[in-house]
């Protein structure tokens, strides 16, 4: 894609997004499904501003690197962005984990609240725009402060489901999806 519009992006204050995306956890504010929503709603604007990125560093689009070239220059690109330090790696080539050190949204919760369901949406919708199916995306731990990174695994729909019944039969993440798809 060449265009020269500006990506739909806003910086706002941390303390903004703080008290918006607290007000939404809440019930009566449509809770963490809204929370996801939202983030999945503006996926394509921040995808979009991904590949003008590369695009100004004379970089392929992304649909055209490698696991390893992409890794390395969404973890730039998200890090710019303040998301922390982001790496996508692939599991047993079925599904992906994505690692966030420091992740932001943990980094705005309420008292004793988990989970980063902005993140998780946005997530979700940002793969989506490579794959070529819907991208279904799980947090599997989240950062608390004394371990400020948060995992979450992509795949399809039919990988996560089953991700999510090993998960809860008390399987460890990196075995999931090994020699199975
Ligand atoms: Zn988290």
């Amino acid at each position: 894609m060449t265009t020269s519009e500006a990506p739909e992006l806003i910086g706002l204050a941390q303390r903004t997004l703080r008290d918006l995306r607290l007000r939404v956890a809440g019930a009566s504010g449509g809770g963490p499904d809204a929370l996801r929503e939202a983030g999945y709603a503006g996926a394509a604007s921040l995808f979009d501003a991904f590949e003008s990125w590369l695009g100004d560093r004379g970089s392929r689009r992304a649909e055209d690197l490698s696991i390893v070239e992409f890794s390395a220059r969404a973890a730039e690109f998200f890090q710019n962005a303040g998301w922390g330090r982001v790496s996508f790696r692939s599991l047993h080539d079925a599904l992906a984990v994505i690692d966030i050190e420091d992740c932001w949204e943990a980094q705005l919760h309420g008292q004793g609240e988990t989970g980063c369901h902005l993140t998780t949406g946005t997530l979700a919708g940002f793969l989506g725009c490579l794959a070529d199916y819907p991208v279904a995306v799980m947090e599997i731990e989240c950062g608390t402060t004394s371990n400020a990174r948060c995992r979450f695994l992509a795949g399809n729909a039919d990988m996560l489901e089953h991700a999510y019944e090993q998960l809860a039969r008390g399987e460890m993440w990196e075995t999931i999806g090994a020699g199975e798809f």
